[in-house]
C-alpha cells in the first residue's frame, strides 16, 4: 500500500486488513493509538512476543563493532539508511488545511510556521526503548557545518512563542510535540531526542509531530537557505541503528513556494533554447539579460530597512536566474548578499 504522499507504507495494513485500514483512515487523517487498542489484540501481542525473543537472541550475538556509531563530528550525516530495522518515516495523509503539502517531484514538505507536520515512525522490530533523533540541517553542503537556529526576531524573550519556554528550546527551530523530548545540543548543532516506545496494538507505526518555529526566509537565522530534517533511531547508548532525510521549507505560502520550486526544477534542466536567446547579441536579447554588475554603496536608517533592501536585491536576482536558467552566474553575487546580511 502507498500513501497519496507518496511514502513507502507497505506493512501498514498488515494487522488491520485493507478494507478496515482504509475506512479508518478516511475518518481521520491520522489514527490516535488508543483508537486501535482492541484490534487483533491478542495476534499482535504473540506476534510482538516472537519478535522480542528472536530480537534479544540476535543482539546477544552481535558484537558493539557491528553496529552502527555516531561520530562528534561538525558536519552532520546525511546518507540514508535503514538499517536492519528497516527504519522508516511516511507523513500522515494530506488533511483538508492548507498549513501543509507535499511534493512528489522535489520529495519535500512546504509547511507554515507554528503548525504541525504528522510523521509515523516505523522500525522492525517495533520493540520499545529506542530513540528517534530529530536534527534541522542546511541542505547545501556549503553551509553543511552551519547550526540551524532561530532568529533574532523569533528568539526574542518578548515573542509570544517563547512563553513559559525553557531557555534551552528556544533556539530551536523545531518542536517536538512529544513533552518527553529532550533538546539537545552537540557542537553547537541542535538536535531533539524523542524516546520511541512500542506501538500501540494493532497499529504499526509511532506518530510524532513537529512544528517550526522560523520560517525559512528568516534573515540572521535560516537566511533563505534550504533545510532538511535528519531522523536518526539510537539505541540507548546513542548508537545510529537507521537514518532518513526529509527536506522542509517552512514558509507563509506552502501552496505557492512548492509551484514556484517545482517550475525551478523544470527551468534549471538545460534548456539550450532558451540560453541562446539570453547569449545572442540582437534585437530578440531579453532585458533580464543584462548581465552589467553595478556596486552600490547606500547608507539607510534602521536594520529592518536595511535587510529589506538586501532581501529585495537577492529575491530579484534569484528570480532573474530562475527565469534565465543562469543560475551559475548569479550565484556569487547572491552569495555576497548573504555574507552581508547579519
Ligand atoms: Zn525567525
Amino acid at each position: 500500500m502507498t500513501n497519496t504522499n507518496g511514502f513507502s507504507d507497505s506493512q501498514e495494513s498488515a494487522l488491520l486488513g485493507e478494507e478496515e485500514y482504509k475506512e479508518l483512515e478516511k475518518e481521520l487523517d491520522f489514527i490516535p493509538a488508543f483508537w486501535t487498542q482492541n484490534v487483533s489484540e491478542t495476534k499482535v501481542e504473540e506476534k510482538y512476543d516472537v519478535i522480542l525473543t528472536e530480537y534479544l537472541e540476535e543482539e546477544k550475538q552481535m558484537g558493539d563493532d557491528e553496529q552502527y556509531f555516531q561520530p562528534e563530528t561538525s558536519i552532520p550525516v546525511k546518507e540514508e539508511f535503514p538499517g536492519r530495522h528497516n527504519f522508516q518515516v511516511s507523513l500522515a495523509n494530506q488533511d483538508s488545511s492548507k498549513h501543509w503539502v507535499y511534493s512528489q517531484t522535489l520529495k519535500k514538505v512546504f509547511i507554515n510556521m507554528e503548525e504541525t507536520l504528522p510523521l509515523r515512525f516505523k522500525w522492525e522490530p517495533p520493540i520499545d526503548g529506542f530513540l528517534l533523533r530529530t536534527a534541522m540541517v542546511f541542505s547545501l553542503d556549503q553551509y553543511a557545518s552551519d547550526p540551524v537556529r532561530r532568529c533574532h526576531n523569533h528568539m526574542a524573550p518578548n515573542n509570544s512563542s517563547n512563553r513559559d519556554i525553557d531557555p534551552r528550546v528556544i533556539k530551536h527551530v523545531i518542536r517536538c510535540t512529544d513533552h518527553m523530548s529532550m533538546y539537545e545540543e552537540r557542537n553547537e548543532h541542535l538536535s531533539i531526542v524523542t524516546p520511541l516506545h512500542t506501538p500501540q496494538p494493532g497499529s504499526q507505526y509511532v506518530p510524532v509531530g513537529f512544528k517550526f518555529l522560523c520560517k525559512n526566509s528568516c534573515p540572521s537565522g535560516m537566511n533563505r537557505r534550504p533545510t532538511e530534517l535528519i531522523f536518526t533511531l539510537e539505541d540507548r547508548k546513542r548508537k545510529v541503528l537507521g537514518r532518513r532525510r526529509l527536506p522542509v521549507r517552512v514558509c507563509s505560502c506552502p501552496k505557492r513556494d512548492k509551484k514556484k520550486e517545482e517550475a525551478e526544477i523544470v527551468d534549471a534542466q538545460p534548456d539550450l533554447k532558451k540560453r541562446k536567446l539570453c547569449m545572442s547579441v540582437g534585437k530578440k536579447m531579453m532585458p533580464s539579460c543584462d548581465t552589467h554588475v553595478f556596486s552600490v554603496q547606500l547608507n539607510i536608517v534602521g536594520k529592518e530597512n536595511y535587510l529589506a533592501v538586501l532581501k529585495y536585491a537577492y529575491d530579484i536576482m534569484a528570480g532573474q536566474a530562475s527565469r534565465t536558467g543562469q543560475f551559475e552566474f548569479f550565484k556569487p553575487y547572491m552569495d555576497d548578499i548573504l555574507r552581508k546580511t547579519p
